[in-house]
């Protein structure tokens, strides 16, 4: 490892960089970044990792807390699970800017609406 004491005082430029979504590997828009906790809240896990609110939703679509904390605490770990290999396989094809609130909205008013 280089020595970083000279990137100090340029520290703050590091917020313009965009933030990598380590599960889908696409930068992460401000709106759509979410903490996730790798061993859950609940279990006691401190540590955190920032996530597309989609790629978080679908961790806990498909894994319980008690899941997380006991085999899927890490990230190769997510990364090794078919389910997930799946999602980030289609969540990669999307623009990084995608959510599915624009999937959401659409159900909600074919819903409301009449035939
Ligand atoms: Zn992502
Ligand atoms: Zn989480």
């Amino acid at each position: 490892m280089a020595r970083k004491n000279r990137d100090e005082t340029a520290s703050w430029h590091v917020e313009l960089e965009p933030t990598l979504c380590p599960l889908c590997e696409r930068a992460i828009p401000d709106d759509q970044k979410e903490d996730h906790h790798l061993i859950p809240k609940s279990k006691g896990g401190k540590i955190t990792v920032p996530l597309h609110r989609v790629c978080h939703r679908q961790i806990h679509a498909i894994f319980t807390d008690s899941q997380l904390a006991k085999t899927f605490g890490s990230i190769p770990a997510l990364l090794e699970d078919p389910a997930i290999q799946k999602f980030v396989a289609w969540i990669k094809s999307k623009p990084p800017g995608f959510s599915d609130a624009a999937k959401d909205s659409r159900e909600v008013s074919a819903r409301n609406r009449r035939p």
